[in-house]
């Protein structure tokens, strides 16, 4: 099964059999991206239609494998940018139609929970289900009951305004540090005092709690930030970059890591799976680990590689689907910016 992901900016082309990983290949565009501070779209899809063919036949030599030995062609068909998303479609539609495979529209949200289907560490048991999932990505922060990889996907809440690592990059961004902040956060903030400044905790009040139980937010703790900052600047004071950026990053760890924990309570599902780029913290892994110990939680965090943007999770998704004895998608399933997890089956 070959997967493709084009649905931000990471073209990534991956090759699996069953929940065997034979190749993932990932070509970003993000230093394109780096002078706006942000994914810019048009961008994103013109820098696809570029790094796809290469990116295709450099999965198909890592694998061994040739077109014609494909048994099928999957790709991500939403939620993700618009154009992004056609450049892959119309590439997975093109390749299944001229080789005469069937072709399988994947839902990108039910991929990241997908990638740890790959991981191949030998002494692990496998992936476990229901599971919670919560990922966290410069798009996504999603907290999901996943009790089917193949068609039974729950939202339990999202960002009703940021992404947790959309934070991480506007964040930096004030304390001047370059895109993608995440990585930059993360370093400045393990020299610095994580109790130097309380920010707030999205959506966390026992008022908010009750609506909002599994959403997040993060404007405001953005803009906690920026009144910090600019407070400190009009003092004629120094910024504390370190403690900033490691307060800020206490707050994010200890939001997300406290909603998951608690769905999985509420929920008596004791597993969780993190998936996302922003999962590369160190900070949130910590808190993770610590907590899930603490409340009997199973915790999974599939390898990095497989945590970010990939083909091969798409590729795994629809393995999944040709394993439960579901057929392929219909050619005349589109690409679609804005489709909800629960439509596992694109
Ligand atoms: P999507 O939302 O569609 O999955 P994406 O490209 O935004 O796509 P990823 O590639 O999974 O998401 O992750 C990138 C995001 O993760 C960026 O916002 C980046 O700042 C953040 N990130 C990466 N490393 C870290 C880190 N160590 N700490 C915090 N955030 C991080
Ligand atoms: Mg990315
Ligand atoms: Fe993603």
């Amino acid at each position: 099964m070959l997967g493709i992901e084009t649905s931000c900016d990471e073209t990534g082309v991956g090759i699996v059999r069953g929940t065997e990983l034979l190749a993932n290949v990932i070509a970003s565009s993000m230093d394109e991206h780096a002078r706006y501070g942000g994914v810019v779209p048009e961008i994103a899809a013109r820098a696809h239609l570029e790094a796809l063919e290469p990116t295709i036949r450099a999965a198909l030599a890592e694998a061994g494998v040739t077109l014609a030995e494909l048994d099928a062609v999957a790709v991500t068909s939403g939620p993700g940018l618009g154009g992004a998303l056609m450049v892959g479609v119309g590439a997975a539609k093109a390749l299944a139609i001229a080789l005469d495979k069937p072709f399988y529209a994947v839902n990108h949200l039910v991929g990241h929970v997908g990638a740890d289907l790959l991981r191949d560490d030998a002494g692990d048991a496998p992936l476990e289900l229901p599971t919670i999932a919560l990922l966290v990505s410069g798009g996504h922060t999603s907290l999901l009951h996943v009790r089917s990889l193949t068609d039974d996907v729950e939202l339990l809440g999202e960002t009703i305004d940021d992404a947790a690592g959309e934070a991480f990059d506007k964040v930096a961004r004030l304390l001047g540090l370059p895109y993608p902040g995440g990585p930059q956060i993360d370093r400045a903030a393990a020299e610095g005092d994580p109790r130097a400044v309380r920010f707030p905790r999205g959506l966390s009040l026992p008022k908010d709690l009750e609506r909002h139980r599994c959403d997040f937010s993060f404007s405001g703790l953005k803009t906690a930030v920026a009144r910090h900052v600019e407070a400190l600047r009009d003092a004629g004071e120094e910024v504390p970059v370190a403690d900033i950026a490691a307060s800020f990053r206490e707050a994010v760890a200890d939001v997300l890591t406290a909603k998951a924990i608690a769905a999985c309570r509420d929920l008596r599902v004791p597993r969780l799976l993190l998936g996302g780029g922003v999962v590369a913290n160190a900070r949130v892994r910590a808190l993770a680990a610590e907590r899930a110990e603490a409340a009997g939680v199973a915790l999974r965090i599939p390898p990095l590689s497989l945590c970010t943007d990939n083909g091969a999770m798409i590729a795994a998704i629809a393995a999944q689907r040709i394993m439960a004895g579901h057929g392929p998608s219909d050619l005349g399933v589109g690409a679609d910016s804005t489709l909800p997890v629960t439509v596992v089956q694109a």
